[in-house]
């Protein structure tokens, strides 16, 4: 025995050490591929050692057979063999990819999301050693449904109704840890009368029972004591909706002064702007309003005024001291937005010399030292929480696509997180899961939510659900702490969330799916515990949670494009970057880049300083490069088109809608909006087509377009529009001619132009391999010079919307970049 738990541990402490060395490699790897795997860099070492380890494995077994190996021995043996395993694999998928490449012109829809999936999720584990880890850190409680086996008592009831429903191929193997997100409250059980009992309550009541009602005094006695205090309490306790009706009651808008509430994401500034309307019995945009980019839901009565924190970050532009509120709220503070982090920075400063401004920085149970330490030590204001106790359970093994297997075994109402592009995929199925099942299960409402989703839709969620029904909540992050739904009981959390990542090298930004965080991952299942015991079920290894996943999420100023934001801070006068007062500096590199990039769009002067166009520029709530695009249409003279297609791209990429069961029609509906030239005319196509059918809803459903979407493209049409008087550009047309509108693209997005070689697309300024997206109209095209919108790595680094240049033009549009560069 002594000698197995030796080499048990050997094998472990030799996999921390290969865990370190390939740590250390990705230390000097750039920011975007620091998010890949590690266990893709174990394997390609393992891969390089596969001819040694062959031939001893070879001679080890051969003494195996002629029994002259000690105990010691033959689990090194067996440690090898998994290591030739996984090398093998890492060679097959080698490859695979290969064969991938060849046949790139061609990528039918159902194999790209088989790609996808197996590229986005963690990759292979190390055999052995996490077997080995697992062994040695969890109890044997294993819980699988839909497996043959004994049940774990209590859930064997609720497993009979899933025998009904899984095949046996389908079934999950999950492993209890021992660990428990402990509650602060004892609930053994979820008992639905329990959650009958809180979904019932009226809405004083609610309000009452709240963790914050207790400590409204002290909260009140606190801020009026400090100019500035950081807010911690659990996701759920009251903090955004309960802490501006606090001081409003308590006098902070005497005077017609506001009080602010900042939220990084648009959705979460509506939904809790419209519960607080109700709350407090008044008409939604009256006394309690919202902002959001391209929405502005206020008017001269309001003093509640909840939006994103982008929004507050341009009011600086109109309002420098901020000098109409009284109360600023930065909520959300631990999500550490690239806005949040810029308004950090911004409030500090006008605290100084605005002493009766008060701040109040909220966050969920995470880092709020750190917000307390970057403001001058401001006290920390601790709401006890109230939680249930959630257990949470891994996988055994990996498994990819059973989300919604899970969601619909569960007996009570779950929530789970996808990413916003497989939601209405994942709704789809379940719903039809559903109907295939019919009486078999309790009536399940599946329900979305993610940034873009329209109120009405939205308020389904905080519905309660009819008696005897169960809800399941498919959501993005957005669930993790911005809203709070109540009555959820299970979790499911497939361990992935989509991140900016940026190169400051090459000024690449793109989006990558990567393992979400340790500590959004305990966000995740905390939902499960807000009204009754709950149960996390984690569809990754426990392994896999230690080893695979970060502690945090790397804050977005050090991952993304500065350029928006140094451009709104020269606007604002603050023109020494270098030392403005940042929480966590962005990288050096990311900074002087974007102050390049400005420069070659025009926006600066050599000097750094603002030029006119650039403060044109800083007046359309839009990154730098649209701007410039919509600017430069001004001499091209298709403003018209461009604002179409300014507005399109901005809904991101949710035009066109290809049910399941009607794919080919979807894809010829697609089809016969192809216009040669690219994808930008293709949307203005669509665009122009149904403003000519009326704006019709019918006109959208016959076409397989998403009516929603472009209701939304008409909004920011429309605000932009608005916006154009004011930097003083004429809405005139082309008529027809699309060479102008490609040039404005152009001008705007030099940076983003790909050209044509021998192996592919190459950028022009880093010869970087990238790839036209199989979705593009130009992806049989091949034209020589493209201009992408952005770049997305799911298996490879795509250009998502695509336009054909020609080469001369870029001269023509960014003489002082290409000239000097050449
Ligand atoms: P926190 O900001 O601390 O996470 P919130 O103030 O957002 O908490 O939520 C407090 C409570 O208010 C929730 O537990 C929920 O009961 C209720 N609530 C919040 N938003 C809504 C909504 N849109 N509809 C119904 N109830 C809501
Ligand atoms: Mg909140």
């Amino acid at each position: 025995r002594n000698i197995a738990e030796r080499t048990d541990k050997k094998a472990y402490e030799e996999a921390q050490k290969r865990l370190k060395i390939a740590e250390d490699d990705q230390r000097n790897m750039l920011p975007e591929l620091r998010k890949r795997s590690r266990w893709e860099y174990l394997k390609k070492r393992e891969a390089e050692k596969l001819e040694d380890l062959e031939a001893e494995i070879i001679d080890e077994e051969y003494l195996f057979a002629t029994d002259e190996l000690t105990e010691r021995e033959k689990r090194d043996l067996e440690y090898k063999r998994t290591l030739r395993d996984l090398a093998k694999d890492y060679k097959k998928a080698g490859a695979k990819e290969q064969e991938e490449r060849k046949n790139r012109y061609y990528m039918p829809e159902e194999k790209r999301r088989k790609v996808r999936t197996r590229d986005v999720e963690t990759p292979m584990e190390l055999g052995g050693e996490q077997g080995r880890w697992e062994e040695e850190r969890l109890k044997t409680a294993s819980l699988s449904f839909g497996a043959k086996k004994e049940r774990e008592q209590g859930m064997r009831q609720e497993q009979e109704k899933y025998q009904l429903i899984l095949e046996e191929d389908e079934m999950i193997d999950f492993v209890s840890t021992a660990i428990t997100m402990k509650g602060t409250t004892e609930a053994p059980s979820s008992r639905s009368s329990e959650i009958q009992a809180f979904m019932k309550q009226s809405m004083q009541e609610v309000r009452r029972s709240l963790p914050i009602f207790p400590y409204r005094e002290d909260l009140l006695a606190a801020i009026h004591e400090h100019q500035i205090l950081v807010i911690e309490g659990e996701t759920g306790s009251g903090k955004t909706t309960q802490i501006p009706q606090y001081l409003l009651e308590d006098g902070y808008t005497k005077g017609g002064m506001k009080i602010g509430c900042t939220q990084p994401r648009r959705v979460a500034a509506m939904s809790v702007a419209a519960r607080v309307a109700e709350e407090m019995s008044v008409k939604l945009g009256n006394e309690v309003g919202y902002s959001i980019r391209f929405e502005d839901c206020t008017s001269e009565r309001t003093v509640l005024k909840y939006m994103t924190d982008g929004m507050l970050l341009r009011e600086f532009l109109t309002e420098p001291d901020l000098a109409s509120y009284s109360v600023i709220i930065i909520d959300e503070a631990h999500e550490r937005t690239l806005h949040t982090d810029i308004l950090f920075g911004l409030i500090k400063d006008i605290a100084r010399f605005r002493s009766d401004l008060k701040v109040l920085v909220a966050s969920a149970t995470l880092d709020t030292e750190r917000f307390s330490c970057f403001f001058d030590d401001a006290p920390v204001f601790r709401i006890p929480g109230r939680r249930f106790p959630v257990d949470i359970y891994y996988t055994k093994n990996k498994i990819y696509c059973y989300k919604e297997q899970v969601l619909i075994m569960h007996p009570s109402s779950c929530c789970t997180f996808v990413l916003q592009e497989e939601i209405e995929a994942c709704c789809e199925l379940l719903q039809e899961r559903c109907r295939r099942l019919g009486s078999k299960i309790a009536e399940l409402l599946v329900l979305p939510i993610y940034a873009n989703l329209p109120s009405d839709m939205q308020a389904k969620i905080f519905n309660p659900t009819p008696p005897g029904a169960r809800k399941v909540v498919v959501a993005t992050n957005i669930a993790e702490t911005s809203l709070t739904i109540d009555g959820i009981i299970y979790v499911i959390d497939p361990g992935f969330c989509k991140q900016k990542s940026y190169n400051a090298r090459t000024g690449m930004e793109s989006l990558i799916v990567t393992p979400c965080s340790r500590a959004s991952a305990n966000q995740r299942a905390g939902r499960a515990g807000r009204v009754a015991a709950g149960k996390c079920f984690r569809l990754y290894t426990a392994w896999a949670f230690k080893h695979e996943m970060e502690e945090t999420t790397v804050p977005e100023i050090q991952r993304t494009n500065l350029g928006n934001v140094v451009l709104l801070l020269k606007s604002l006068g603050i023109n020494d970057l270098i030392h403005f007062d940042f929480m966590d500096p962005p990288p050096h590199e990311t900074l002087v880049l974007a102050l390049e990039q400005l420069y070659a769009l025009g926006a600066l002067n050599h000097l750094g300083e603002l030029t006119k166009l650039g403060r044109r520029m800083a007046e359309l709530p839009v990154d730098p490069m649209l701007s410039k695009m919509i600017l430069a249409s001004e001499q091209y003279k298709c403003s018209e088109e461009v604002l179409t297609i300014a507005a399109m791209l901005s809904v991101n990429n949710s035009i066109f809608y290809r049910p399941k069961d009607k794919v080919v029609h979807a894809d010829n509906a697609r089809m016969n909006f192809v216009v040669p030239g690219g994808d930008h005319l293709v949307l203005l196509n669509v665009y122009t087509q149904w403003v000519e059918s009326g704006y019709s809803t019918q006109w959208c459903y016959e076409n397989f377009i998403q009516f929603r979407s472009m209701r939304r493209a008409r909004d920011v049409r429309d605000q932009l529009e608005g916006l154009m008087d004011r930097i003083e550009v004429e809405v005139v047309s082309s008529q027809g001619d699309n060479i102008p509108i490609r040039k404005a693209v152009t001008a705007g997005y030099f940076y983003h132009t790909a050209r044509l070689s021998k192996g592919g697309y190459k950028t022009v300024k880093h010869q970087q391999t990238v790839y036209v997206h199989p979705n593009s109209s130009l992806f049989e095209e091949q034209p020589r010079w493209l201009i992408y919108h952005e770049l997305v790595f799911t298996t490879k680094e795509f250009m998502r919307q695509v336009i054909e240049i020609e080469s001369g033009w870029l001269l023509e549009v960014a003489p002082h970049y290409y000239k000097s560069k050449e």
